[in-house]
């Protein structure tokens, strides 16, 4: 029997991003929040030097990801397979813990095109409806770039994101991304310092006509104070970043900027070890009054009441819940009803090396977000027509660091180990250039989440089973996006090239390709075909929001934290200045 807690107004279940953004934003208008999170408390203290740069226990063991153990997925290619539970971390690496993962992630801060909040009829619009293939889910998001564009801005001020601009109120900037959405201001901080690879980089997709422009970055190009007080420090360029913990507080985290300014609010309670295994409803399912978790450390139960839940716990979690909850019907891909689960999107994401006899890197330097970004390839910045898919990608080059075990490149042809392995990886280690594909992925019929009807987690729970393959669109995308990637390295005259592998069918949760998992909970304008509204306000249980990335209707060629935390402000803002006026839909239909 579950211990029954004081009422609270709200409840938000996971604290990372999305969370600490919710705890902060509703404690301030007042309202009594509890932070319920799964995993361990975390501070700064954490993450000090020299225990912090241990690339066995945080990269390799993946000390600060989600305990597979308790719970996972189960995984297919196709409907017609049986899945398989993922019984180690691969492709992705959800986080877990007060800060969720945003306390290892890079912190490459795009926001999506306007292209992108519009897909659909931009694209029926440019190409004709014909160009979208029969099972590609393809749909518009629900609010505007302009809408969200206040939301974005208060997102990169709170994080202290250091770039360029490209569009300042409609005027394109030198130096910045031309392609880029008009935003109001400059970023808050300044690029970050370039480092070898960048230069390289500009140079060369500048001479072949392109538009290089320093990737947005939430770790700190200066000492910065953010709008809520909050002190970061200057990045070390110490090439522990992803993974890891921040040794100089430099990388916006929420565990170091939205949780604790939280917390000096009396109101705002944060409970860690705390597993939500359920959301509570009423007889008739149409409101919900709480949630019941399981403290992970004793194995008790309790039931903590409230009058608004906000689900924050990464898009799995948030879809898991769901399913497990009853919120929403499932989606069912034969009869293509159904919102919760639907639109489950990846990312289509290559890496192409170059190998330099004359170039010294030095690779150890470098930061979870450095490197120059062109985004010639990405949204509609390029005609399809020729080449017959839907999306695009960033290209970049990239220097994220050059750890001991796992970044040792070597040029094609290299035997994978003994003498010869040892002595090329000691001669290139210093000389390797790496550029990276971040590709877009729309949603597909096939391509979904549901609950697995044989394996249980810990909690006698049915695990989530993911079904997805990449599809025809994304492998046309691939092989392009994956040329003009290599071509831009040849252009730099490499002493020799790293193979070009475009990702083809089938996709293999095996090995990591990004942790931007979306979709499953999509925001859209109608209920028979979202699981949310605009405001990310369950359609079907109204004193339910969803927060984060599986909201998206699809996934773009950027890195998705931008969009997660601008639509989370959204949401707060539609809390605060709608919702608490008068409880209930915010949309009737
Ligand atoms: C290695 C890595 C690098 C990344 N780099 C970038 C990048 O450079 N740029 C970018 O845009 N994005 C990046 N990301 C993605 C980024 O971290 C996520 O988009 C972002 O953290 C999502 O925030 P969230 O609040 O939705 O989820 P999370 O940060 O995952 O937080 C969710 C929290 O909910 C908790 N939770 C889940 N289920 C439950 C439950 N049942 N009960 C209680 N608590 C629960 C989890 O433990 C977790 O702490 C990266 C991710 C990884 C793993
Ligand atoms: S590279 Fe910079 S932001 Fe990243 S962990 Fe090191 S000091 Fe922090």
């Amino acid at each position: 029997m579950a211990t029954k807690l004081k009422e609270a107004d709200v409840v938000i279940v996971g604290m990372g991003w999305t969370g600490g953004i919710m705890a902060k934003e509703l404690s301030d208008a007042g309202l009594t929040v509890v932070g319920l999170e799964r995993g361990p408390p975390r501070s700064d203290a954490d993450f000090s030097v020299p225990m912090i740069r241990d690339e066995l226990r945080y990269a390799v063991r993946n000390e600060l990801f989600m305990d597979v153990s308790r719970d996972t997925l189960t995984f297919r290619n196709t409907p017609g397979q049986q899945a398989l539970p993922m019984r180690r971390l691969g492709s992705f690496l959800p986080g877990e813990g007060v800060g969720g993962a945003g306390v290892h992630w890079n912190g490459q801060t795009y926001r999506f095109s306007p292209h992108d909040h519009a897909l659909r009829s931009r694209v029926e619009e440019r190409y004709g409806k014909s160009f979208i293939p029969q099972d590609m889910q393809l749909a518009d998001w629900p609010m505007s770039y302009a809408e969200l564009e206040p939301h974005y801005d208060k997102f990169e001020y709170m994080a202290g994101i250091s770039g360029k601009a490209g569009n300042i109120a409609g005027k394109i900037q030198e130096g910045g991304n031309p392609f880029e959405g008009p935003r109001a201001r400059e970023y808050p901080n300044p690029p970050l310092k370039p480092s070898l690879a960048s230069e390289m980089f500009t140079e060369t997709t500048r001479k072949l006509g392109y538009h290089p422009f320093p990737r947005p970055a939430a770790n700190m190009s200066r000492p910065y104070t953010n709008p809520d007080g909050i002190q970061l420090g200057e990045c070390q360029y110490c090439g522990f970043c992803e993974n890891f913990g921040c040794e100089a507080n430099a990388k916006a985290s929420p565990h170091i900027t939205v949780i604790p300014a939280a917390l000096r609010n009396k109101n705002f309670s944060m409970k860690p070890y705390a597993w939500v295994t359920r959301v509570n409803r009423t007889a008739d399912g149409k409101r919900a009054t709480g949630v019941t978790y399981t403290s992970v450390l004793t194995g008790e139960e309790f039931e903590q009441p409230a009058s608004l839940v906000i689900l924050c716990a990464y898009g799995f979690g948030n879809v898991h819940l769901m399913l497990l909850s009853g919120i929403g019907k499932p989606y069912d891909p034969v009869s293509e009803t159904g919102t919760v689960g639907k639109g489950y999107c990846y990312q289509v994401a290559t890496v192409v090396q170059s190998f330099f006899e004359d170039r010294i890197f030095n690779p150890f330097m470098g930061t979870g977000s450095l490197g120059v970004v062109i985004d010639d390839f990405n949204g509609d910045n390029f005609d399809h027509g020729p080449v017959g898919y839907i999306g695009g990608a960033s290209i970049y080059s990239a220097s994220l660091g050059g750890r001991p075990i796992n970044q040792r490149g070597v040029p094609p042809g290299t035997p994978r180990w003994g003498s010869e392995w040892k002595k090329a990886t000691a001669r290139w280690y210093n000389r390797t250039l790496q550029m990276s594909v971040q590709g877009s992925n729309m949603a597909s019929r096939y391509n979904y989440l549901d609950l697995d009807p044989t394996y249980r987690n810990a909690f006698g729970l049915p695990l989530m089973r993911m079904t997805y393959n990449f599809t025809d669109n994304d492998e046309k995308l691939s092989a392009h996006l994956t040329t003009v990637a290599h071509d831009i390295a040849r252009a730099m005259g490499p002493t020799h090239l790293g193979a070009k592998a475009p990702r083809r069918a089938p996709y293999s949760i095996v090995p990591y390709q990004s942790t931007h998992n979306t979709g499953g909970a999509i925001a859209g304008h109608d209920p028979s075909k979202s699981a949310l509204n605009r405001y990310l306000q369950s359609w079907d249980v109204s004193n339910v929001f969803v927060m984060g990335a599986s909201a998206f209707p699809h996934n773009s060629g950027y890195n998705p934290t931008g969009a997660v935390g601008a639509l989370t402000y959204w949401a707060a803002d539609a809390i605060r200045t709608k919702y608490l006026k008068d409880p209930g839909p915010l949309l009737r239909t």
